[in-house]
């Protein structure tokens, strides 16, 4: 299938690596010129730059931390009229809610609620005048199934999902949708990371924590970047247009509900 992308502008953040550089590959593929950013410039650079090798497209890199105004307006002013827009950014850290302070449940809104909800105010009306938009946020499975570790991220996405699913329904009748892709277990560098911490704790080394890790979920495997860009790319896609306010879980069936 075509995707009917060729020629579109995306600004896709917080895609050096992970998930967020699954999207922009798969738009890439797709045709779509891409401004993407990240807080290591190096890193991102040459993210940028295998991209761009491989697709033909441009992919402008914007080396800044997303959840800051400076960042957010550098990345705008990079492709002030985006067709698509794809946020992300780092997620909270885990713990305990007795220990987190109103300061931590702030940077986590800032970060994950807040950064999105900016992004998608500063571009949405115009892709509304322009009478094209797609707007993909990369949430998490916790909004369905809460984690017990992670209440920074269970509150902050949940608050953004809330947040925009009118606008989702105010912007549909001018071709702008808004979807939430909700990854399950993704093998990111973000989950290695974690699953570092789970090796030391039951003494077992990284790979077998993967393994275990891998078999609780139905498909028997964590999810990989790139089947998580081309379910992103479809929801940009032209014959997405009829799809808007959803919650797209990628998760290998990890969730335990019939709906
Ligand atoms: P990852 O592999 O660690 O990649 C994170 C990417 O985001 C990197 O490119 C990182 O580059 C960039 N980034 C982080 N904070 C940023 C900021 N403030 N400004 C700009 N760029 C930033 O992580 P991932 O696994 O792809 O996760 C992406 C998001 O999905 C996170 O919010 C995560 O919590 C969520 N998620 C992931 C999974 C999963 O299984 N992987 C599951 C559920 C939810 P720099 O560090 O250089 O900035």
């Amino acid at each position: 299938m075509k995707l009917g992308l060729e020629g579109r502008k995306a600004i896709v953040c917080a895609a050096s690596k992970g998930l967020g550089k699954g999207c922009a590959r798969a738009l890439a593929g797709e045709g779509v010129e891409l401004v993407i950013c990240a807080r290591t410039a190096d890193v991102l650079e040459a993210t940028a730059n295998e991209i761009a090798a491989e697709s033909g497209v441009s992919v402008t890199p914007i080396a800044c931390d997303i959840t800051t105004e400076e960042g957010r307006a550098a990345v705008l002013a990079a492709c002030p009229e985006p067709d698509i827009l794809v946020t992300n950014a780092g997620g909270p850290p885990p713990g305990d809610f007795k220990d987190f302070t109103l300061d931590d449940w702030r940077r986590a809104l800032e970060a994950n609620m807040l950064t999105p909800i900016a992004l998608i105010r500063a571009t949405c009306y115009g892709m509304a005048e322009r009478g094209f938009g797609r707007i993909v946020n990369i949430t998490s499975a916790s909004v369905r199934n809460p984690i017990p570790v992670l209440e920074l991220s269970n509150g902050a996405r949940t608050g953004l999902t809330g947040g925009v699913a009118a606008l989702a329904r105010k912007l549909a009748r001018h071709n702008v949708t808004i979807n939430n892709l909700l990854p399950g277990l993704h093998d990111t560098d973000r989950v290695r990371e974690t699953l570092k911490a789970r090796a030391a704790r039951e003494r077992i080394d990284v790979e077998e924590a993967a393994r275990r890790a891998a078999e609780s979920i139905p498909a028997g495997r964590m999810g990989r970047a790139d089947d998580f860009g081309a379910a992103c790319a479809f929801l940009c896609s032209e014959q997405a247009g009829f799809i808007t306010g959803q919650n797209l879980l990628i998760d290998g069936g990890a969730f335990p509900g019939t709906m």
